[in-house]
């Protein structure tokens, strides 16, 4: 299925003399949320041509990523297989991906990290026949292909070349197919880590696999790192909901749009700049967060 999606400006009090727009990736595909369709997309016109008939992932009990596989598997005739870090528990990302069909495997974290090929998953005994193996987030050549589209379908929308586009990152795969994809382009990237620290900037790199002038790291608006949060974060979620119809999540999107914000109150983007926040999804995790940690959002 080939999608895109909208592109809309935002409006408020702190905009004078800018222009604010988000690309609405969160709405991309019917199904399968965000930038993990991006991601996967090209990842499952490969299975399917080369009659993969298993799709196998790993991540965290409340991954983006596992969910979108367990979607696409159901819907698209594959098969999935998702390991999943840590003990064994029960939420409403893992309930959805059993019944999506997708069996799941929980092994401990030190075992978790070494998973990096079919090889691997095949040392844990499970059946690898006609597999094929996706890497944490979904990151690969064929995803960043799939991330590669975000950036000409914004330029086509706007009419023109906005100056700044901002995106948040786990892996970086999605913000490495903006860069790329624009790497002749007056637009600068700004790239919000969802994790602490700045390794990133060289995962990024490695990704980018040449040198590209055209993008920055904030690993400012991490929040304590993945998956922390405050009061003033929620709070700003949910002033922005309000506002602006738009539901963000608090992993990833919160934490970019509360950043564009203070950075726009602290005179960083130039008078006249057009900024393009892209909303990478990431929805599904708001149950499992309400539940876990007992706040609405
Ligand atoms: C996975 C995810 C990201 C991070 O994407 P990367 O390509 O791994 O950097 C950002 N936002 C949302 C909502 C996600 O689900």
């Amino acid at each position: 299925m080939d999608c895109s999606s909208s592109l809309i400006e935002i409006f408020d009090i702190f905009f004078s003399d800018m222009r604010v727009f988000i690309k609405r990736d969160d709405l991309v595909h019917p199904y399968i949320i965000g930038n993990k369709w991006r991601k996967l997309k090209y990842n499952l016109a490969y299975a399917k041509k080369n009659n993969i008939k298993t799709l196998i992932s790993k991540g965290g009990a409340f991954s983006n990523h596992i969910h979108a596989l367990a979607t696409a598997g159901h819907h698209e005739g594959f098969d999935t297989i998702g390991i999943i870090r840590g003990e064994q528990v029960e939420n409403p990302t893992l309930d959805y991906a059993k019944a999506m069909g997708m069996q799941l495997y929980f092994v401990d974290r030190s075992e978790f990290r070494l998973i990096q090929s079919l090889e691997d998953v095949q040392r844990l005994g499970i059946d690898v026949a006609d597999a094929y193996f996706l890497p944490e987030g979904g990151t690969n050549p064929l995803a960043i292909e799939g991330t590669r589209e975000i950036y000409p379908e914004v330029v086509t929308q706007l009419g023109g070349i906005p100056d700044f586009c901002c995106v948040a990152a786990g892996t970086g795969g999605t913000a490495a197919g903006l860069i790329s994809s624009s790497f002749d382009s007056p637009c600068q990237h700004i790239v919000f880590s969802a994790l602490k620290g700045d390794f990133l900037q060289k995962n990024i790199a490695e990704l980018l696999g040449s040198t590209y002038s055209n993008w920055q790291l904030n690993a400012d608006y991490h929040f304590g790192g993945y998956a922390k949060f405050d009061v003033a974060m929620i709070d700003f979620m949910n002033d922005f909901k309000q506002k602006h119809q738009i539901q963000l999540d608090p992993i990833y999107t919160a934490k970019l749009c509360y950043g564009v914000f203070d950075l726009i109150k602290k005179d960083f983007f130039p008078k006249g700049s057009t900024i393009v926040i892209v909303h990478t999804g990431g929805l599904q995790g708001i149950r499992g967060f309400e539940s876990q940690h007992g706040i609405l959002l």
